[in-house]
Order: structure tokens, then sequence, then C-alpha cells
């Protein structure tokens, strides 16, 4: 209830407007747009992370909140990094995030025909020539920062003969890198990005979206603008490096003579910490195998948060949380956690388990009797309802609810300790057995039969409770518990790029007792194990009646919520 209430009060709080929404208010209230229309953009070549998260969530709310558009585009003027593989899974994480783009899919190589056309308008306005310089060359006549450049010999070409080897340029005439497409602005500005930077360049590849039709393709700060404009985007969100990048983006869709052109609105990428998001470090320890693929639950690309339990809400949350603003920050993996953990915790049904099992025999117990209880699924949240737990002699607890010799304060299973089994009875341990090596192999201990349910008719207390597993009919299954993949101490990146990886991030527990409820879960089922913390069933390793659980994120945290983010 306490939940529900909170909800309500976040969505009547008048929230403080990002710096984006100003702008797009101030946009409409000017007649510059009479409309909002985002896209996402992402390039095919790799996974989406929990920075494009961000930035689908951005873009996909912004277009929800002023009763806009949002469009997929899929920015693939890159052929060779591209492939198909990734432009399916970029599409099934965005689904799953909740961002429907409903029919507006868009591919910018689809563009390449009217982008040709644009660049020839460019040449016949005279603000765009073919030059023959070569890389190297072309680098000497930048200048730097502190001189302006020199201007291509080719600068002033004219028109014809700049069409005519444009035109070449496409049919194939040349070999990659023997010429470019240059704009025409100024080779002395203070902007580096406006010194006749290159719109074509020659690449003999193939497209993965148009084959070998083409030979030439536009740079991407020729091409962003455009595609921009062919699609009516109102506002183009990008991350902060394209700030240098809006004066030519702005001279891209002018010079084009662009009706109603985009504007351009850069904010600061998410980054977490100690936690490797760049696409380009995903696809190394990919590469390199230190990890299970694109999707291992350690990683943060979306896949992978998907595959680790997280729900697309929690995701949002966290996004919410994080805010928008200009500034670069770094955000921590414990908030994410946070969002999951609050999310799950009136979500999920809550199981028993012992991951660490051991034998708990109770000898006043009959040994051919077995009993069912009821058992709620969620305390916290009666809609879930409630299922059959059965209880017989032998159990299982985990091992370390016992302890031979036991600390002071110590409340759970120790010699002459009664606790309560949850759910079930009071028990009063009575020792342990162990093998030759000195491991516990059982526990022993009695039941007192007029505490069914777990509460004493007498009114006596017990200061601890434990939960248990049927031997008789839990099922056995891998536990997988995650830590960081990267050693917190060293932090992520070394100097010559490699990555500092703690040789811990992966425990696995072959052999946890779990209660027969969760034998048939399916992939992306979530649980709590009591005490335990929240777990998924593995969408890659799980076969049917044999799952295997990820650990989503464990009880515990010492994370607060800053102050200024509560609701
Ligand atoms: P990476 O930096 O991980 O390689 P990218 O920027 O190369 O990612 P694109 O496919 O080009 O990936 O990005 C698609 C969109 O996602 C762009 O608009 C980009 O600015 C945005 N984006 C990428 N990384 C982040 C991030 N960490 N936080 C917010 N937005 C991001
Ligand atoms: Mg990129």
């Amino acid at each position: 209830m306490e939940e529900i209430r909170k909800e309500e009060s976040r969505e009547n709080e008048v929230v403080s407007r990002n710096f984006i929404e100003q702008e797009i208010d101030k946009d409409l209230a000017e007649g510059v747009y009479d409309t909002v229309h985002t896209r996402f953009p992402p390039e095919p070549n790799g996974y989406l992370h929990i920075g494009h998260a961000k930035s689908i969530l951005l873009n996909y709310g912004l277009a929800k909140e002023y009763g806009g558009k949002f469009n997929m585009r899929f920015d693939d003027t890159n052929p060779t990094k591209e492939k198909t593989e990734f432009v399916e899974s970029i599409k099934a994480d965005i689904e799953w995030l909740g961002a429907d783009w409903e029919d507006r899919l868009f591919f910018a190589s689809d563009y390449f025909e009217k982008m040709y056309e644009y660049a020839v308008f460019l040449i016949k306005k005279g603000k765009a020539y073919v030059s023959k310089l070569t890389a190297d060359e072309m680098k000497e006549y930048r200048g730097t920062l502190t001189e302006p450049g020199r201007e291509d010999p080719d600068r002033n070409r004219s028109v014809e003969e700049n069409l005519d080897l444009f035109a070449r340029m496409r049919s194939g005439e040349f070999e990659d890198g023997a010429l470019t497409l240059r704009a025409k602005i100024d080779m002395a500005s203070p902007n580096m990005n406006m010194r006749d930077p290159i719109l074509y360049r020659v690449a003999h590849m193939t497209h993965h979206n148009t084959g070998d039709k083409w030979c030439i393709y536009p740079m991407y700060d020729f091409a962003h603008p455009l595609e921009d404009a062919i699609e009516g985007i109102t506002h183009s969100i990008c991350t902060l490096e394209f700030e240098d990048h809006r004066p030519l983006y702005d001279w891209v869709v002018r010079e084009c003579e662009c009706p109603n052109p985009p504007r351009q609105i850069e904010f600061a990428k998410l980054y977490l910490k100690n936690v490797v998001t760049g696409k380009r470090y995903i696809k190394k320890l990919v590469e390199e195998g230190s990890v299970d693929g694109w999707d291992d639950p350690r990683l943060v690309s979306i896949a992978a948060l998907r595959r680790r339990g997280f729900t697309p809400e929690s995701i949002k949350r966290f996004v919410e949380l994080c805010g928008v603003s200009k500034a670069n920050s770094i955000a921590d993996y414990a908030m994410l956690e946070y969002c999951i953990r609050e999310d799950l915790k009136t979500k999920a049904p809550r199981v028993m388990a012992a991951l660490d099992p051991v034998k708990l025999i109770i000898d006043n117990y009959p040994e051919d009797k077995e009993e069912e209880l009821e058992v709620l699924n969620n305390l916290d949240n009666e809609e879930l309802g409630s299922r059959r737990v059965t209880f017989s002699r032998e159990l299982y607890i985990d091992r370390e609810d016992f302890m031979e010799e036991p600390p002071k304060k110590y409340f759970r299973m120790f010699p002459g300790n009664e606790v309560r089994l949850m759910n079930a009875y009071f028990v009063t341990c009575t020792g342990c057995i162990k093998d030759a090596s000195g491991k516990i192999t059982e526990i022993h201990a009695t039941y007192d039969p007029l505490t069914f349910g777990g509460n004493a008719p007498d009114g006596r207390k017990v200061k601890g409770t434990i939960q248990w597993v049927n031997a008789k009919d839990c099922i056995t299954a891998e536990v997988r518990l995650y830590e960081n993949l990267i050693d917190e101490e060293k932090g992520v990146y070394n100097e010559d790029g490699s990555m500092n990886l703690n040789p811990d991030s992966l425990k696995i527990l072959s052999d946890a007792k779990i209660e027969k409820s969760v034998k048939d879960a399916k992939a992306y089922d979530r649980f709590q194990f009591v005490r335990q913390g929240f777990f998924t069933v593995d969408s890659k390793d799980s076969a049917p009646g044999k799952p295997v659980f990820n650990r989503i994120v464990s009880l515990k945290s010492s994370f607060v919520l800053p102050k200024n983010k509560e609701d």
C-alpha cells in the first residue's frame, strides 16, 4: 500500500524540467517547431548497453511527453563494422525496454541516393569540391589549433569538373582513398571540424543492406544531419562529444536548404563507476573470451542486464534517477541494484532455497510422514497468492545457518538452541555428524509438534528463523553468484587499454537445493530466495525442468538514495 501511495505522489509532483525539456518548451513557444519528433540512431556495430538505454528512454520519453513521434533508425553508413546480427539484437533490446517505434523503422542506407543528390546540390552551389589530397596531405593542410589550415589545391576547381569527377567516383573509376568530396567552408576556422571536412570517401565495400551498389560512402557528419532532416526530426539529441560538430550539423542542413531543419542538442553520457560501458571495450571482453558472450550477466549491455534478471522498469527508474545534464558524471552501480531491488520487492514470489546445503534431520518426526503447508508467496503483496510446501523428516538448510561453536549474538542453529523453521515448526538442535575430514554432513534436531505454522501456543519466542527445503522433493540446481567483473581496487582500465578483471566475479554453486515450486520456472522468471537475494532463470543454460539461476542482486546493501532523489 505504501508503495502505491509513493507512486502516486511521484506522478502528481511538479518535477523540475530538465534542460532539454526547457529548450523544447522554448522552441514550441516561439513557433520554431510545432511538434516534437525524436529518434534513436544506433550504429549496428555492437550490442546496446546501459548508456544507450538512457538515450533510448530519453528520446522516446520526450516524444511521448509532447505527443510527438519517435523514430528507430539504424545509422548504417559505415559498412566495415556493421552486421545484421547487431540489427536484430538492437531491435530486440529496444522493444524489451518498451520504446515503441510503431511503424517508424528506418535505415540510413536507404537514403544513400538522396544524400548523393544533396552532395550534387552542394557542388552546384559551389559549396563542395572533389579533392585529390591523400589522407596524410589532408592532415598536413589542416593546420593546428593555433595555426590556420591551407587551402586545398583543388578548392577552386570548376563546378562542371567537380560534377564530372564526383559522378566518376560513384561509378567506380577510382581506388579507395584516391579522391574525396570536401565541403567548402573555412580553412581558418577555429573549429577544426569546419576546415573543409570530408563529405564522401571512396570505399569499395559490400554493405549489409545495399550490397555492392555503392563504392562511395557519406561521412557521419554529412550523413547524420541529412538523415534527421529527411525524417522530419525536430530535436536531434546526442551526446556531448558532438558539441563541436554542431556548427557543421547546422551548416549541412542550411546549405542543403532542408525545409524545417532539425536542431542538435547534446547531453552528457551515462557512465558507471568501475563498470565497462564502452561498446569497444565490451567487444574486447567478448572477443578475448573473458566473458560468456555479449549477454554475459556480468556485463551492462542491455542483453546482459536482461539475462541477469533486470526489469525494464528498474532500468527506467535508474535512468530517471541519473537525470539529464550537460555535465559528465559517474553513477554508482549500487543505484542500479537499488532500483531492481525496489522493483522486485513486491513483484517477485519468495521461495526457500539452501544454496550451500547441509542435511537437517528431525529425529522425533515420523519417518513416513509428510505434511503440506500453505505459504504466502509474498508477505508484502498478497496478490501473488500462496503455494503448498511439503515438510518431512529430512530437510536441507544452508550450511551457514549452523555453527557448532557460535559467537555471541549468533541466533541461528547451534547445539541446544531453538529456532524457527520458516512457516513450519520450532526445532531444537541436538548436534551434528562429521565425516573423516571434519566436514559437517548432518545436523540433528527435534521439533515441537505444538508449534505448527511457526508459533508456540505458550507464547515463547525464538530469535532465529531460517529457511529450509524438503529433501524428498526439492530440486538440485546450479546457481550463479556474480560480483563486479572489474577489480574495484585497481579501477577499470590500464594505460595500454587492458582491463583489471576480478578473478572471483563468478561463483558457481552446482548443488543448490531449492523448493520444488520452481521446477518448471521459465527463462527470465524472477524469485526472491528468502534471506539470500533475487534470482532469475538463466535464458541460455536452463533446460526444461532443470533451471539454472542467476543472482540478480543480494538483499542487503549499504547504498542509500541521495537526499535530493528521495520522493
Ligand atoms: P559507445 O560509446 O559505447 O561506443 P556509441 O556512441 O559509439 O557508443 P552509437 O551506436 O553511435 O554508439 O550510439 C547511439 C546513440 O546512443 C547515440 O546518440 C549516442 O550518443 C548514444 N549513447 C552512446 N553511449 C551513450 C552513453 N554512455 N550514455 C548516453 N547515451 C549514449
Ligand atoms: Mg559510435
